[in-house]
């Protein structure tokens, strides 16, 4: 795993908004580090999830559901802040 698990806090101000998967299938909204949205926004880089899965962002993350692992992670680490 990257370094997105060194600090709950550091999480939850590098997580933003989801951004979407623009696979043929599967479509979610993932949850992916702030740095890493807007170069790729900018660059047309891809970007890692929290789940792990690597892609290039194009679509309106709205329109899609959140993915269940990016969502299990994300709260487990927000879960940790709280204790
Ligand atoms: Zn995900």
């Amino acid at each position: 795993m990257p370094d997105i698990a060194t600090s709950p806090v550091e999480i939850e101000e590098s997580v933003t908004d989801p951004v979407t998967d623009d696979g043929d299938h599967d479509r979610f909204a993932h949850y992916v580090r702030k740095a890493d949205a807007a170069r790729a926004t900018v660059e047309g880089v891809p970007v890692r999830a929290l789940c792990g899965k690597v892609w290039v962002p194009s679509r309106d993350p709205s329109r899609y559901p959140v993915c269940p692992e990016c969502t299990k992670i994300r709260d487990r680490l927000m879960n940790r802040s709280s204790n």
